[in-house]
């Protein structure tokens, strides 16, 4: 049986970077080097930069996104940003239980699921994070800390649904460490991810499933990394920071990915 072609995508994430000048600067700068990028760019930039940013939008490539919303769809809720503001804003994606919003912000599965049944329905793509601490490999426990991410996060969520929705594995002693994981512990975690998703939604929609991995990622290893059977793409915050660095992960990918192990 031939795989299906699953989409390829590189994203960054600034976090709590960059005022709406500087991130104006940022991406012109950056649009100009991946002009021939052969596949979609996320950026998931900060709430007041996606609409100067989706405004100018400066590459078709570049994909516009937030990093968190609310579950609810509107209301006394102060601070909270709401699915149908991004999406006015010009918000295309928004990152959901990325380890930041789940451990530093007590975040669980459960209000994440919340989350990623609101963005669908308001018609931004969830790009869903997913990743063990350092204290829950060394116990072993990383195969049942994805499977509960997975379940859990989506729970109630179709097939057809699923295929809207990226997931990324995001080993949290990996981010922002300058220890990624190894293309290998990388690609044996993403290949359980998607033995999960074929268990619980079929075959068909895991070959599907567009899987990308995420934690320290740099240049220098980006490829390695994007030569692995399951890795379908990279979740990049760091790098993702100046244009230089980020260009050369997004513009290396197409070299990386026809170096992959059948
Ligand atoms: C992230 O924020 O999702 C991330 C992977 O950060 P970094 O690349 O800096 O480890």
């Amino acid at each position: 049986m031939v795989e299906p072609k699953r989409k390829v995508v590189i994203a960054g994430n600034w976090k709590m970077n960059k005022t709406i000048e500087e991130a104006k600067t940022l991406i012109k700068e950056f649009s100009i080097m991946i002009k021939d990028a052969p596949n979609p760019v996320y950026l998931a930039v900060p709430f007041t930069a996606i609409y100067a940013l989706s405004l100018q939008s400066p590459s078709p490539q570049i994909v516009i996104g937030a990093q968190n919303m609310s579950d609810a769809p509107e209301g006394a809720l102060t601070g909270e940003i709401s699915g149908r503001m991004l999406v006015e804003a010009g918000a295309r994606f928004v990152l959901l239980g990325h380890s930041e919003r789940r451990h530093l912000f007590g975040e669980s599965s459960q209000l994440v699921n919340r989350k990623v049944k609101r963005a669908l329905q308001e018609g931004v793509e969830p790009l869903l994070c997913i990743g063990e601490t350092i204290e829950q490999r060394n116990a072993n426990q990383t195969e049942k800390v994805l499977r509960e991410h997975l379940t859990q996060s989506l729970e109630g969520i179709t097939s057809d649904q699923l295929q809207k929705i990226i997931i990324a594995y995001e080993p949290v002693w990996a981010i922002g460490t300058g220890k990624n994981a190894t293309p290998e512990q990388a690609q044996e975690m993403l290949a359980f991810c998607r033995k999960l998703i074929s268990e619980k939604w079929g075959a068909q929609t895991a070959a599907k499933i567009t899987l990308l991995y995420g934690g320290s990622v740099t240049p220098e290893n980006a490829c390695t990394l994007m030569e692995q059977t399951d890795i379908d793409g990279l979740l990049i915050g760091g790098a993702s920071l100046k244009a230089d660095s980020f260009a050369r992960i997004v513009n290396d990918q197409k070299l990386c990915t026809t170096k992959r192990k059948p």
